[in-house]
């Protein structure tokens, strides 16, 4: 007797909907098409350990979720894992089926409405802590690639966390034919009733995911899982911050559009909280800033947990800097307001190597006259709290 025979028995949450795609791609699938729905049960069942997986290393406890929204639902084969984890009136579904929304809010208990291809068709009515879509990144042409990225991202609550599959490059038969921008769209699917202008097979890199994260979300990917569904496809995490962490986005911050990805840099370290980059104009091979993604003005207004993340990031990346520009020493340099030669008000430290000849000089020293230093330290003092 398989999971289904027992489940039809005792769990109405074990029927299948007679045109579930993906139920029916397993009764003619060679390997599984001698026994189907425990195939069917047995895949969304992985999806649902590699999803536990990825909570557990982002520490993220499903149980303090509110709201779970699955995107490319289909007929619910990740749904009714999904409903013995979490509460069904916390969990919305949607789909281009409409079908499938129906017939999962009327088999499962849960939310949903209908979706389209395109984005700027659907308004999607909440905000949600968790989004998770399995197997949509994969198949979608690019003048919806993105844009979907966009909107999910935008429809996660503060703190929220996005979960995205992809084929990646191992899933290609010839990963030569990877385009130059890491973008392949194949028009080949299992689907009988999408048109390919809308729906595919979808191969991107790893890089290209990062770059449009980046770009469409203003945020790093938080967790990239090569091969986590399915053993095949890839899995990328983004968290949207909550509203005190949001980055201060000051449109005439030029490291602010840094970060926001709107301007170019040679990125040589980042992370949720910090971004190295190269200088454009260096005074030695290998000069870095090193910047809080948070918008303050000088170090001075730094929260003290920030600053030593970054000092400590410095001390991380810098060996890895000498290196590669074969030096052993360096200045490290924070100009802090108009007068010491800060011109960028976004605080930022610099790296720079130092090289033997390079012909720059240090600053020239003074002295105190008779008394002046103790009467110096006298008023400082002072001013100490
Ligand atoms: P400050 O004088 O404010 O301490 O240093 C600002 C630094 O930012 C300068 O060294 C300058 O070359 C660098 N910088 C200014 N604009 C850009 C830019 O668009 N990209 C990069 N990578 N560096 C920049
Ligand atoms: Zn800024």
């Amino acid at each position: 007797m398989n999971i289904y025979d027992l489940n039809q028995q005792d769990n109405m949450e074990a029927k299948v909907h007679p045109n579930d795609e993906m139920y029916l791609f397993f009764t003619t699938h060679p390997l599984t098409k001698d026994a189907p729905l425990q195939a069917y049960f047995d895949s969304g069942d992985s999806m649902k350990s590699s999803l536990l997986g990825i909570f557990d290393k982002i520490g993220f406890r499903m149980e303090g979720a509110n709201s779970f929204f699955e995107f490319a639902c289909g007929y619910g084969r990740f749904t009714r894992h999904l409903v013995k984890m979490i509460s069904p009136q916390k969990i919305t579904v949607s789909d281009v089926y409409r079908e499938a929304v129906d017939f999962q809010k009327e088999m499962f208990g849960v939310k949903g409405f209908y979706s389209e291809f395109d984005p700027a068709d659907v308004a999607i009515p909440e905000r949600y802590d968790i989004i998770f879509v399995a197997s949509l990144f994969s198949h979608l042409p690019l003048k919806t690639w993105r844009p979907w990225l966009k909107k999910l991202y935008e429809s996660l609550s503060d703190n929220g966390v996005l979960i995205f599959s992809t084929h990646g490059k191992s899933c290609m038969a010839n990963p030569s034919d990877m385009s130059d921008a890491g973008f392949l769209y194949c028009h080949m699917s299992e689907s009988k009733t999408h048109s390919f202008e809308d729906y595919a097979t979808t191969y991107v890199t790893s890089e290209f995911v990062h770059k449009a994260v980046t770009e469409e979300t203003g945020q790093p990917v938080l967790l990239e899982m090569p091969k986590c569904l399915w053993s095949y496809q890839d899995v990328y995490v983004v968290r949207k911050p909550k509203t005190d962490e949001l980055i201060t986005n000051d449109e005439s911050c030029i490291f602010c559009k840094i970060i926001a990805g709107e301007i170019p840099a040679y990125k040589v370290y980042e992370d949720d909280d910090v971004l190295a980059f190269l200088d454009i104009t260096p005074v030695n091979s290998g000069h870095t800033l090193v910047i809080p993604k948070k918008h303050y003005p000088n170090l001075l207004e730094l929260p003290e947990e920030m600053a030593c993340k970054i000092v400590s990031i410095i001390k991380k990346i810098t060996p890895a800097i000498l290196a590669g520009v074969v030096a052993k020493d360096f200045n490290l340099g924070l100009n802090n307001g108009k007068l010491s030669g800060q011109v960028v008000d976004h605080l930022h430290w610099h790296i720079m190597p130092r090289f033997e000849g390079d012909g720059y000089d240090l600053w020239h020293g003074k002295s105190y006259g008779e008394g002046q230093a103790e009467e110096v330290l006298r008023k400082i003092k002072e001013n100490f709290n």
